[in-house]
């Protein structure tokens, strides 16, 4: 689900399904190799496993066993794990540019304007990439040698994929980051502050940054949440607030341009409140999603009194009736 559509300019719009459309375009190049690599590897144990054994259930010798190891382990081997990380580096380059153009393009103007550079966070996650995607590999092929049954060497072949799951993660979260590190630098540079734009499914924490602004050159505040607990109690710099975050950073310079009456920070908050009595933050557990509602109840709301008894009936039977609109 996408951003409060109704609430925001539509330019606004456009440069998140552009981010979005960046993010889901570098998880699946950056995997599509691995991806495929591995459709042929789950296949090849199907076929092997039966023609020797009759079906998945059945049990074959131990040589003709030893056999089938040896075939998938050397086709993980021929698996390479330096393409992902090295396309990243060009998706980040990519993010980069596209988070320079949207905040250029907010803020008028690019004289004087330095092109942002990798932030700190991104590079650190892209050097340690390939030693993580190794030790996924390495764990799922100590997992295969020893495999005795077919679900076992399922299970191995699962273990050693976690390297796709991981680029793709990691993708989505580095390009995202890389854009809203963009649009902070030309935002600092031109001394405009940030708006914060939660989707209306984002987590517990997330929805408690919505419409936050943050003074030109300083981070967002630390330890906000609807949730239990803060995710940190350091300050914000801009999000992802953590891996699978689709939050986003604009330059806000204020209500009045362009977007008529409407005090979109103020509308901002209200819709992330109404997400929570709404019960609608898709990567929060029920249990956690139920005590932040009740919790935003007794703090008091000004959202509609219906809004609020369905919250309060959704407290009381400990289900939210809701799905996302
Ligand atoms: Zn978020």
């Amino acid at each position: 689900m996408g951003t409060p559509a109704q609430i925001l300019p539509e330019t606004m719009q456009s440069y998140a399904q552009q981010v979005l459309a960046l993010e889901e375009k570098s998880a699946e190049l950056a995997s599509k190799n691995m991806d495929e690599d591995f459709k042929k590897i789950f296949q090849k144990a199907i076929s092997l496993w039966v023609k020797v054994s009759g079906s998945v259930q059945g049990v074959p010798s131990d040589n003709a066993r030893t056999a089938i190891l040896v075939v998938l382990t050397k086709m993980l081997n021929k698996i390479d794990l330096t393409i992902a990380p090295e396309f990243l580096m060009g998706a980040v380059g990519m993010g980069l540019e596209m988070g320079f153009a949207q905040a250029l393009e907010e803020t008028g103007g690019k004289e004087k304007v330095k092109k942002p550079v990798i932030s700190p966070s991104v590079k650190e996650a892209l050097d340690e990439m390939p030693g993580k995607l190794e030790q996924q590999m390495k764990d799922g092929k100590k997992l295969l040698a020893r495999a005795q049954t077919f679900s076992q060497v399922i299970n191995a072949l699962s273990q050693a994929r976690k390297v796709v799951t991981t680029t793709e993660r990691t993708a989505r979260w580095a390009t995202n980051e890389s854009v809203n590190h963009s649009v902070r630098s030309v935002a600092d540079q031109k001394k405009v502050p940030l708006l914060w734009i939660p989707e209306r499914n984002a987590c517990v924490h997330c929805l408690a940054y919505a419409g936050k602004v943050s003074k030109p050159g300083q981070d967002f505040p630390a330890g906000l949440t609807f949730g239990d607990k803060p995710l940190t109690t350091e300050k914000v710099k801009n999000p992802p607030l953590h891996p699978n975050c689709r939050c986003r950073v604009f330059p806000w310079r204020g209500s009045k341009r362009g977007v008529g009456a409407v005090d979109l920070p103020a509308a901002l908050e209200r819709e992330a409140q109404r997400s929570v009595l709404k019960g609608w933050s898709e990567s929060t557990s029920n249990a956690e999603r139920l005590r932040a509602a009740d919790r935003l109840l007794q703090a008091g709301t000004n959202l509609p009194k219906t809004v609020q008894s369905e919250a309060k009936r959704a407290v009381n039977t400990g289900t939210f009736p809701n799905p996302l609109p």
